[in-house]
């Protein structure tokens, strides 16, 4: 099936004129070089950031390379990783896949994230590398996990294996758009848990979680609660976006 997948994506893209998912002019590749290039150069690659929530640093942070806010409550998850902020180049392009449904834009975030971001990880070791999974009810109306189908793409250290179904998520009426941190993590208390077949596999286990856009954290910190609840013994977040600090209480 893979390779199928493969071969239909080689032959479309000789074939197929594409557009950049960042410009929309048409060439050869899903992102071009320039956008590329330019992405490269003003990543939240290039600033310092909190070792463990990814959140730019302030000059009274940078000694301990983590924020404030990580220093007074450490959240769950051990380390974070982000290819760029919010409201960068990329946003349109995840708004395109999530919103008007257009998964050939899954393939352009991923070709992002493999120019500009695999190498510099390719030192991290994990065990499995699993997305934030979405409620089947979001699935059905969706028709595809948008994490899940960066994640899939993207390319990281052979021994690193993908599950893409190991954390389940309850259906839950909360908006997740806007409110305080406090208000968030209450919220999204009780909506993930690990599927019964996999948490033998887990325990013990360093685990990355990819997600397509990290905001307050909340949804981070509750999945690498649960994971940790279940024996997994490092929990580091790969995030395509992440979005600028949301008030505290
Ligand atoms: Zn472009
Ligand atoms: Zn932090």
């Amino acid at each position: 099936m893979r390779f199928l997948e493969k071969l239909f994506q080689f032959i479309s893209s000789q074939v197929l004129p594409s557009a950049c998912i960042v410009c929309e002019h048409h060439q050869q590749n899903s992102i071009c070089k320039y956008c590329l290039e330019s992405l490269d150069a003003d990543s939240l690659l290039n600033y310092e950031c909190c070792y463990q929530c990814g959140i730019n640093l302030n000059t009274l942070e940078l000694e301990e390379q983590r924020c404030e806010q990580c220093s007074i409550r450490p959240p769950y998850f051990d380390e974070t990783y982000c290819l760029d902020r919010y409201e960068g180049a990329l946003q349109h392009a995840i708004h395109q896949l999530k919103y008007q449904k257009r998964l050939a834009y899954a393939h352009g975030l991923a070709n992002a994230w493999n120019h500009i971001f695999s190498n510099q990880l390719k030192k991290i070791r994990a065990n499995y590398l699993l997305p934030v999974p979405l409620s089947t009810q979001k699935l059905s109306a969706r028709g595809f996990n948008q994490s899940w189908e960066i994640a899939r793409r993207i390319t990281c250290n052979p021994s690193i294996r993908k599950l893409p179904h190991a954390i389940k998520r309850h259906h839950h009426e909360f908006q997740q758009a806007g409110g305080k941190l406090a208000s968030r993590n209450l919220a999204i208390q009780g909506v993930f848990y690990v599927d019964d077949h996999f948490i033998e596999l887990l325990r013990d286990q360093s685990i990355i979680i990819f997600d397509d856009v990290m905001t307050s954290g909340a949804t981070l910190n509750e999945i690498a609660r649960v994971l940790k609840d279940n024996g997994v013994s490092h929990v580091t977040n790969w995030v395509l976006l992440r979005t600028a600090k949301v008030p505290h209480v």
